[in-house]
């Protein structure tokens, strides 16, 4: 009988494909994307750090390592650093990078042992690893994101590292209702929209905390640190959004919108978003106001969610979504699904639904935030405008349009 009612709201829901489109948009809010990995479109291999190419590198330049720097916005991340002549190491969990004037790392961050041989001679940590918020696996974000970065931390006191920049996330202060233009001073959600963005409160608590805490070894020195909290990454070599928006239009089930489709949002282009790590770095240094705080990193040109969404998939050839749906009938739907899943947990066990409130909130709330901070204190402002961001990240794609045979 409940599978049955349950069956029943799930054949309603994949009627319109709703879940679908609601879980996978909200993917890009919460955080690292990666559910499929389009490795077949990156150019790398990997390697042992054979070369010393970081510790070769004068003192004039500072030295960083990007832990995550295998990922979508560690890359980035990377090739600003590598443009900027500063030396660079990576640490990730794997090897997904060639380029001979970076030494590639592979271990587990939680790991003490794996993660301070890569942290000797460093001046910069920028953090940026995290498991897939799609994975839903609250030990393994407790594990990384809590306990491995307090190991960072403790690593990089260990090791004399003075200057950690955490890749944090706007998420950490919404709860499911519009947030417009909302400030670094908002509250953390009291209850975040999932187990991922839990653990990056905990995390970004965590880092902020530690700034000013002594160095194992000498403790005349202290440890800066800064969050920069990005919102909705795109760009070119995106793992997952914009694939599954082609995957999605492809299959002629990227139809509806949530809500009246006007609700406003951040997608952030991914080198705005290594641009404002670098800022953030450059912002630590002793006695900056800068130290210890969160920064909001946007394209700072909010967009309804909607259009973003057209504009991606007419980009690629494909009809854009115009059935409207009524957000709180959606929403509803999926609170019932909740709901019954809850109480016939102690029957059935525990029954797992991708769409969630939240979620359908993600696709049908404002959403995007302000970072006049950033603007006034790191001197940031975007180098790419949304309709350059767009158009860069659609060249890159061009595989996944309509009259190409998509991979
Ligand atoms: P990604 O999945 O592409 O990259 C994450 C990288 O971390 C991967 O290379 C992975 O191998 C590595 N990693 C995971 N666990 C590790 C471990 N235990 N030890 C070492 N390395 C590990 O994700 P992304 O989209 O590039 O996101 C980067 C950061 O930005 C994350 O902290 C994420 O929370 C944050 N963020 C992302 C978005 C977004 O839209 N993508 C939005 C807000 C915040």
């Amino acid at each position: 009988m409940v599978r049955k009612v349950i069956g029943l709201l799930s054949l309603l829901l994949c009627c319109v494909n709703a879940e679908l489109l609601v879980v996978r948009h909200a993917a890009f809010f919460v955080g690292a994307g990666e559910v499929i990995r389009d490795v077949d479109h990156l150019t790398l291999t990997s390697h042992q750090p054979t070369s010393m190419s970081v510790r070769a590198r004068g003192k004039s330049t500072p030295r960083c390592l990007v832990i995550g720097g295998c990922g979508f916005l560690g890359r980035h991340l990377v090739e600003r650093l590598l443009d900027k002549e500063y030396g660079v190491a990576i640490f990730d969990v794997r090897r997904d990078f060639d380029d001979e004037r970076v030494d590639v790392f592979v271990g587990d961050l939680c790991s003490r042992e794996s993660l301070l041989p890569a942290l000797s001679e460093i001046d910069i940590v920028f953090h940026c690893a995290s498991p897939p918020p799609a994975s839903n696996n609250r030990e393994l974000f407790l594990k990384v994101n809590y306990t491995g970065t307090k190991n960072v931390i403790q690593c990089c006191k260990e090791a004399g590292v003075t200057k950690l920049v955490l890749t944090s996330s706007a998420s950490v202060v919404y709860e499911g209702k519009d947030i417009e233009n909302g400030r670094e001073d908002l509250p953390y959600a009291k209850k975040p929209i999932d187990y991922y963005t839990q653990t990056k409160i905990l995390q970004e608590m965590v880092v902020l905390e530690a700034n000013g805490d002594k160095m194992k070894n000498d403790e005349s020195k202290q440890l800066m640190t800064i969050a920069v909290r990005p919102h909705g990454i795109f760009g070119p070599r995106d793992p997952q959004a914009i694939k599954t928006m082609a995957e999605m239009a492809r299959a002629g089930k990227m139809k509806f919108i949530i809500g009246n489709g006007k609700n406003m949002v951040d997608f952030t282009y991914v080198e705005n978003v290594a641009h404002g790590h670098l800022l953030a770095s450059e912002a630590l240094c002793m006695g900056s106001s800068a130290c210890g705080r969160a920064f909001n990193v946007t394209n700072d040109e909010p967009i309804p969610f909607w259009h973003f969404v057209s504009r991606i998939v007419t980009g690629l050839g494909y009809a854009a979504p115009k059935y409207k749906l009524p957000y709180y009938l959606v929403y509803f739907i999926a609170l019932l699904l909740h709901v019954v899943a809850l109480l016939f947990k102690p029957l059935c066990g525990e029954l797992k639904f991708s769409f969630t409130p939240m979620k359908v909130a993600l696709a049908g709330t404002h959403h995007y935030y302000s970072c006049a901070a950033a603007k006034r204190e790191l001197d940031y402002s975007p180098l790419y405008s949304m309709d350059e961001a767009i158009e860069k990240t659609l060249n890159t794609f061009q595989y996944l349009r309509a009259d190409s045979s998509m991979k």
